[in-house]
């Protein structure tokens, strides 16, 4: 896969592994790591092309892998609590035991706004959740009905995500300025599920407000809608 493939529409996933080349990054795509041994302080990664064509070996200092993460809940499965990608939790934060509650990166949580159950391995929801399942623990009723967002930084260009961004949904782009400025709508049955806002900033909550409108929505009224 490309950087970004599961996120962007092809052509902006293009874009994307082309400037990180032209930063300097040697991006392999359409391979995949197999193994990884230690050769005194180096280690050594090796990888073949998905169609197993061909074999590469790669000596490195080091490996960061981005592959994110599976809930460590091995330890709960004879707790009472319901555990089901992540632990099950209320709009409240409590699980199966109310005393309990969960937050962050191993609750399994209800949105309304997407009408699903969801785990979120994001900054902004490990926060705002902590601190949702806090005040419900010191006594209040607060649900926890944020639909959390996630930001990254890549070199000189920067995006903020809400909702699901997901490249298998319909994607419309609405460019200010093609990849460097714009927005990426996603959509499912006329509704938007997602926002990608691409160099785009302050936008977050409009963006949100968005996801939890009925529709139905097409191409061009996401024209300028949050882009400009
Ligand atoms: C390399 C990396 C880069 C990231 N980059 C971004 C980013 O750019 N943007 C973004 O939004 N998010 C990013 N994230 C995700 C973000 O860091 C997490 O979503 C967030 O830290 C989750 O917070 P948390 O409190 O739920 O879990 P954690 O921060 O994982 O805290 C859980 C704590 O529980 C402890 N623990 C686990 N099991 C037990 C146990 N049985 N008993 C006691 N303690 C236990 C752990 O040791 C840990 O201290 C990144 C994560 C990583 C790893």
């Amino acid at each position: 896969m490309n950087i970004g493939a599961a996120l962007f529409p092809h052509d902006l996933n293009q874009f994307l592994n082309d400037y990180y080349r032209s930063k300097g990054v040697e991006v392999m795509s359409r391979k995949t790591v197999t193994g990884l041994t230690r050769k005194q302080d180096r280690l050594i990664l090796d990888a073949r092309s998905v169609d197993e064509s061909d074999k590469y070996t790669i000596e490195v200092d080091a490996v960061v892998a981005g592959i994110g993460i599976k809930p460590d809940v091995s330890w709960l499965e004879k707790s009472g609590l319901t555990i089901d990608n992540g632990i099950v939790v209320d709009e409240l934060l409590r699980t199966q035991n109310p005393d309990i509650f969960a937050a962050g990166d191993v609750a399994n949580f209800y949105n309304p706004s997407l009408g699903i159950r969801m785990r979120a391995e994001h900054e902004d929801n490990a926060l705002t959740m902590g601190e949702c399942a806090g005040r419900n623990m010191a006594g209040e009723s607060q649900t926890y009905h944020h639909l959390p967002y996630f930001y990254s930084d890549l070199f000189e260009l920067g995006y903020e995500a809400v909702g699901k961004t997901d490249s298998r949904l319909e994607m419309l782009e609405d460019w200010v300025e093609p990849y460097k400025k714009g927005v990426i709508y996603y959509l499912h049955q006329d509704r938007v599920r997602g926002v990608l806002l691409w160099n785009v900033w302050d936008r977050v909550n409009a963006a949100r407000a968005l996801i939890a409108e009925p529709g139905p929505f097409t191409a061009a009224d996401m024209k300028g809608r949050l882009a400009f």
